[in-house]
């Protein structure tokens, strides 16, 4: 379970979030919607300790992020992020770039790290790609990388940052239906995403982000079709 208790978070004078609650239970899928500079990004990567708070707190699973004793290393390997911009690393074939970190940071040998890797690539569709390097790869196809260097590490929690917002539009699809399956196998998410129809068909709520503040937070039929804030309604009505 991922808590987070009325978190402010500040980059010098500009206050980004403004005293965020938020808890997101096993399995559950939410997605963050939102306008640009709504503080969306900044959320996660404060969920996952990247970036420190002012003050409030995230509590995962018992451990406090922000704690001085909590190991931050440790606190990763539960939770997976994945960006908007992928960084592969070139040299590596897609096999190597997911087996890096298995056998780097969780200490695998060479033989568990390939099964693993080889079998987290083929759950994404890149089964057929293991050999291959990076730079051969759509755009797509290196998001699901992504996704199964990801899920490689076991994780309980994935953060996903608008993963599909760099991509072509006839490459979406493909990165969206896997994150349905993850939502189906009973991945806890969150998904900050500009894809409304991806909200409301995949998550099992939706929080609407505007100026630091989660104006709303509900079942996706109810943040789609009976938004109660108007800053939620014009938000949809200029997306939709
Ligand atoms: P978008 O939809 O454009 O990705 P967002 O909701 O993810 O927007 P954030 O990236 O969280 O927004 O940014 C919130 C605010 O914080 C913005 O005004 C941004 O300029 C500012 N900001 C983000 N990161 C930093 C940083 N490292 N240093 C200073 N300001 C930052
Ligand atoms: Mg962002």
């Amino acid at each position: 379970m991922i808590e987070i208790e009325n978190v402010h978070k500040s980059f010098g004078a500009l206050e980004v979030l403004k005293g965020i609650d938020l808890t997101v239970e096993k399995g559950e899928v939410v997605s963050v919607i939102g306008g640009s500079g709504s503080g969306k990004s900044t959320l996660l990567t404060c969920i996952n300790g990247l970036e420190p708070i002012n003050t409030g707190r995230i509590v995962v699973d018992g451990t406090e992020v922000h704690a001085a004793s909590t190991d931050l290393n440790r606190l990763r390997r539960k939770i997976g992020i994945v960006f908007q911009q992928f960084n592969a690393f070139p040299h590596l074939t897609v096999l190597e770039n997911v087996t890096l970190a298995l056998r780097k940071v969780l200490g695998k040998s060479r033989g568990e790290a390939e099964e693993i890797a080889a079998r987290q690539l083929g759950h994404v569709g890149l089964g057929d790609k293991l050999k291959v390097y990076p730079g051969r790869l759509s755009g797509g196809q290196q998001q699901r990388m992504a996704i199964a260097r990801a899920l490689a590490m076991s994780p309980d929690y994935i953060l996903f940052d608008e993963v599909t917002s760099a991509l072509d539009p006839q490459l979406v699809g493909e990165v969206l239906d896997t994150l349905k399956l993850l939502a189906e196998e009973g991945m806890t998410m969150i998904c900050v995403t500009h894809e409304m129809n991806f909200a409301r068909d995949v998550s099992h709520r939706v929080a609407f982000f505007h100026k630091g503040v989660m104006a709303e937070i509900g079942a996706p039929d109810q943040i789609f079709g009976a938004p109660e804030r108007p800053e939620t309604r014009e938000f949809l009505s200029n997306v939709r």
